[in-house]
């Protein structure tokens, strides 16, 4: 059966670990590179990327995670996009999963946190997305293909079976942007 591992070394994993137990599907919290042995996908939570990649560079942790995002579902989540991103402005490193340009914290202060519903290609109507301190995508590969605006801006993206979000599907009760991760997953075991 699936399992779908969430790293879990800083951030919001909790939420992502809880709403895919509610949705049925059994998760690993990966806190070192062995934990994503044997995993179906991986989500990339939100928190702060630069935490982050502080613990993902000890160790072989990054050139293991890269490999991993490179051949498996993926989803990831604000910091989680930051790092799947291909280039990240101010520069630092990403796992190139996404041919996008993210830029970190590129909301101006008034918006910098805010709760909105904004529309979306897939099925269901418009989706209420929570952006705390979100990168921004400022360029997109022809490649990916962009599921979600908002004000003009992708905020909800996929190229193949990876997927990036700016916001944080794991606060709201929305379920769709997971289940694109469970569809990967399906769509990868019938290939
Ligand atoms: N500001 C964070 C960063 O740049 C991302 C914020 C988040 O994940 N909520 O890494």
């Amino acid at each position: 059966h699936t399992v779908v591992g969430v790293l879990a070394l800083q951030g919001a994993y909790d939420a992502h670990h809880r709403m895919l137990q509610g949705m049925g599907v059994a998760t690993r919290r990966v806190r070192q590179p062995q934990d994503l042995q044997g995993l179906d996908a991986l989500v990339l939570p939100g928190g702060e990327s630069t935490t982050l990649l502080h613990f993902l560079q000890q160790g072989t942790f990054w050139q293991d995670l890269q490999a991993f995002v490179a051949t498996r579902p993926c989803l990831g989540t604000c910091a989680g996009l930051i790092l799947l991103a291909q280039q990240v402005q101010p520069a630092q490193p990403g796992l190139g999963a996404l041919a996008v340009t993210v830029q970190r914290n590129a909301y101006g202060r008034q918006r910098d946190s805010h709760i909105r519903q904004a529309t979306t290609i897939l099925p269901g109507g418009p989706m209420e997305m929570v952006f705390i301190r979100a990168p921004r995508i400022v360029q997109c590969d022809p490649v990916v293909q962009v599921l979600a605006y908002s004000d003009g801006t992708p905020v909800l993206v996929r190229q193949g079976q990876t997927i990036g979000c700016a916001f944080h599907p794991e606060l709201s009760s929305d379920t769709r942007v997971h289940q694109l991760l469970l569809d990967a997953v399906a769509d990868a075991a019938r290939r």
